[in-house]
């Protein structure tokens, strides 16, 4: 499991400054933010955005299904924090890419250029515990990824969508936070370290493997599609305005987006509930 020291890192990346990344690496300025490059000659490469929705600040919590961590900037600081204090302490090597803007559709990884050859690119970027690759779709990575027991789920956005000039592979791995986008998103550790498990199984497994992508420019989201997408209509304009605009909560069943008072007190949807019900009296 995580060590204290560990747990406190998390709470303060999750409190800092975004200027206060730009020690971790070579910065690129553009005009959506940095980006913010760790060469560390390796061949897999790792992404995480900076940028966040909503506050308020990181707190450690404990219920009786164990200690998690609060705060809407779990996206993408929870990414951030394995990325940064705990993956290379496990001995997993790749080179870091820092991004901002991510959450209004303006990912600065569309400026990141390189001469590189990588095997692959992953983030944690993602809610609960499955994976998204969004348009790398090469059979070859999906069987990999389900070899090692990483459920392939749908998503619409995110950094590696950017990235198809790589010309390989790239995943988003859940990391275990709930309700991204709200206040009150929160990650379990234990949650986090059965993900970080699953991904060192896959990185001990394909770490030299090389898998090609091959671009596919009408697949996928391009930014201003990207900003039709319900739960972003409220804060696509600059990154103050997206301040506690955010009001969609996701279903902890089905993952849909709901007004909070269309979700049961459990933080069922209608459907989810009705059928959990079912189940409950069959
Ligand atoms: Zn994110
Ligand atoms: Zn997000």
């Amino acid at each position: 499991m995580f060590t204290d020291t560990q747990k406190r890192n998390l709470v303060k990346i999750c409190n800092a400054k975004i200027g206060s990344f730009r020690k971790f690496g070579e910065t690129t300025e553009t005009k959506h933010g940095p980006m913010i490059f760790q060469d560390n000659e390796s061949d897999i490469l790792a992404v995480a955005h900076l940028d966040f929705v909503c506050g308020p600040k990181a707190k450690l919590r404990k219920d009786r299904f164990g200690q998690y961590v609060q705060t809407g900037r779990l996206d993408d600081r929870l990414g951030v924090w394995l990325l940064l204090d705990v993956l290379p302490k496990l001995g997993v090597k790749f080179d870091l890419l820092l991004t901002d803007s991510e959450e209004s559709g303006n990912s600065t990884a569309q400026y990141f250029q390189t001469e590189k050859q990588y095997n692959w690119c992953f983030e944690f970027d993602r809610r609960k515990n499955d994976c998204v690759t969004y348009q790398y779709q090469n059979p070859d990575w999906l069987k990999a990824l389900d070899y090692c027991d990483w459920n392939i789920g749908t998503g619409a956005f995110s950094d590696i969508s950017y990235l198809e000039q790589l010309g390989v592979c790239c995943v988003n791995f859940g990391c275990g936070y709930q309700q991204a986008h709200t206040k009150n998103c929160f990650a379990y550790f234990s949650d986090i370290f059965s993900n970080v498990k699953r991904f060192l199984g896959f990185w001990g497994e394909y770490q030299n493997h090389r898998f090609e992508h091959i671009e596919t420019p009408t697949i996928g989201y391009r930014a201003s599609e990207w900003l039709d997408y319900v739960p972003y209509r409220n804060y696509q304009d600059t990154t103050d305005n997206r301040w506690g605009a955010y009001t969609l909560v996701d279903c902890v069943c089905c993952g849909d987006w709901f007004e909070p008072d269309e979700l049961s007190t459990d933080g069922y949807c209608d459907d989810c509930f009705d059928y959990m019900l079912g189940r409950l009296f069959s």
